[in-house]
């Protein structure tokens, strides 16, 4: 018996099991996850009910599928210097990034901070900001770091002043936004916080483009670009193939490479005329809004309630930084309120717990470091291995300080519990995370579920060959243990052979990058229909 296990007793021990029992999905369901999503995707592919639902009638809940009209992936010879601006993560970022053409860039950011009144107030208050930033940006920045080789002088894109010239810039905008083409799209609906007023319908190009115009800046937005998207692009390129890009952070998406014929929506439209792959925006933050197969418990139902957007972005609520934080206060809470008796913090709570969002995701991520001995806390080499009682007096020291609880109010029992909430509520994004990954998978015809007896990967695409996904954000990149978790349920789902060729790659600066990729496709493509 650990350690651990001898802290609590029967009330404890009871409300425990339950916890875990809430918040653990077995394989039968993941599997049944992963068809639910296969089901999604072709829905999302053959209508835009879901598209046109969120603009005018109330919520259904058929499925997103963009496409992004961005055709093929880059290769690494790609060259040239581009503005990119990126919101919907935790900052925005301005930045000039020059792609060297030999699968290596180099790239000049400055992060603005984004407040909660700019993200609530008049959208156009918020693109005056946008643009603001980018103009503080080119001024404070010193002398360009290279004559930027993509200036648009008198171009067909370039507005009136015909002598001026219009550097070009590449908005990542990571939001739902229906597309119409590489530069232009309207805003579905706002998630992760943002509810600027005013934008919903609207074309972002044009919102961030009035804003310069407004303030006589002479920057072109010349295309939109989801961070998805942004991240396959970018991993294409340093990495020489990619066929899925996933953001695992504030929020969650993914994009990946389909076939033209595929996206049955297109129609007649030129787009579907031109044949050949095209990478689709899944935005499957929304998947499974209607909750069929997710395994919801009254947390995610309070943590969903009291958000802005209440059911949608059901996926994104399991899964993201953004929630898991709020999902852990709100278990915290039940256990400080646990009837006949507290089981937590002698039945103490504080301000910081008792505020909607006043626990950060960060927070589960240091207790998991300071109990795997990871981040600050690991061993430096040759020094003995730590105690899970000295692991658990570390625990407690992240929660006296984070929690501004007084340190009389939290027992070592205390911080075990709270330790293995966290890892819970982590655990099961990161297997969720999986479902989503293998129904890319499986629906581009690299993998088989597992579950179908299917043993054999003769005949799947790619067959025998390193499939490439690239990923960003916070949780992939800091939360301990997440990717091994993810992957683990993922060779559970298509099995050993297709995962261990499954390349799950960061795609480091991928909103900037993928960004700039971008402003090239859609240069070259106004130059090649001026020729
Ligand atoms: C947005 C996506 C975005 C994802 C990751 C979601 O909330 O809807 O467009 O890709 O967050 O940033
Ligand atoms: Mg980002």
């Amino acid at each position: 018996m650990s350690y651990t296990t001898a802290l609590h007793g029967g009330a404890t021990d009871d409300i425990l099991k339950s916890l875990h029992k809430q918040f653990t999905i077995d394989d039968q369901t993941l599997f049944k996850i992963t068809t639910t999503f296969l089901s999604e995707i072709s829905d999302g592919l053959s209508s835009y009910g879901r598209a046109m639902a969120m603009m005018h009638v109330s919520p259904t809940f058929l499925s997103y599928a963009i496409p992004t009209f961005v055709k093929g992936v880059p290769d690494g010879s790609e060259t040239g210097t581009f503005l990119a601006l990126d919101l919907g993560g935790t900052n925005l970022r301005v930045c000039e990034v020059t792609l060297q053409g030999d699968q290596t860039f180099s790239l000049r950011q400055q992060k603005y901070k984004v407040s909660e009144a700019l993200k609530t107030g008049e959208v156009t208050t918020l693109f005056d900001y946008l643009a603001d930033s980018v103009d503080a940006f080119l001024t404070e920045s010193s002398t360009p770091s290279k004559e930027p080789s993509s200036l648009i002088g008198s171009d067909p894109y370039a507005a009136s002043n015909q002598d001026t010239p219009y550097l070009p810039l590449a908005l990542t905008f990571s939001f739902p936004v229906e597309q119409s083409a590489l530069d232009s799209g309207v805003l579905l609906t706002w998630t992760k916080g943002f509810s600027a007023k005013n934008a919903v319908g609207k074309d972002v190009v044009k919102l961030l483009q009035d804003a310069f115009d407004r303030k006589h800046i002479h920057v072109k937005c010349v295309a939109l670009v989801n961070d998805t998207v942004g991240a396959l692009l970018s991993r294409a390129y340093t990495s020489g193939g990619c066929i899925l890009g996933a953001i695992f952070g504030t929020g969650t998406n993914g994009a990946y490479v389909e076939e033209v014929s595929k996206i049955t929506k297109l129609g007649n439209s030129a787009a579907a005329a031109a044949g050949g792959d095209m990478i689709v925006n899944t935005e499957w933050g929304a998947f499974n809004n209607s909750r069929s197969a997710l395994p919801t418990t009254p947390y995610d139902n309070k943590v969903d309630r009291e958000s802005i957007n209440p059911r949608f972005q059901a996926f994104e609520k399991f899964i993201s930084g953004m929630y898991l934080g709020e999902i852990a206060r709100n278990v915290i809470l039940s256990m400080i309120d646990a009837a006949p008796k507290p089981i937590l913090f002698g039945g103490r709570s504080s301000d910081q717990l008792n505020k909607q969002w006043g626990l950060d995701t960060a927070l589960l991520s240091e207790i998991e470091e300071a109990w795997e001995g990871l981040g600050r806390f690991s061993l430096s080499p040759g020094s003995v291995e730590v105690t899970e009682l000295e692991k658990l007096r570390r625990i407690q020291g992240v929660l006296v300080k984070r929690l501004e609880l007084s340190p009389p109010d939290i027992s070592l029992a205390d911080a075990d519990i709270v330790r293995q909430a966290c890892t819970l509520i982590a655990s099961r994004a990161a297997r969720l995370s999986a479902t989503a990954v293998a129904a890319i998978l499986v629906h581009t015809g690299r993998a088989r579920l597992w579950d179908q007896g299917e043993q054999s990967s003769a005949g799947l695409k790619d067959e025998g060959k390193r499939i490439g996904v690239g990923v960003d954000g916070s949780l992939v990149e800091f939360y301990p243990n997440f990717q091994t978790k993810l992957r683990a349920s993922l060779r559970m789902l298509v099995g050993p052979e297709v995962e261990s060729r499954v390349d799950i790659g960061m795609a480091k600066d991928g909103s900037g990058v993928g960004a700039a990729l971008c402003a090239l496709v859609a240069q070259r493509q106004s130059q090649a229909a001026r020729t």
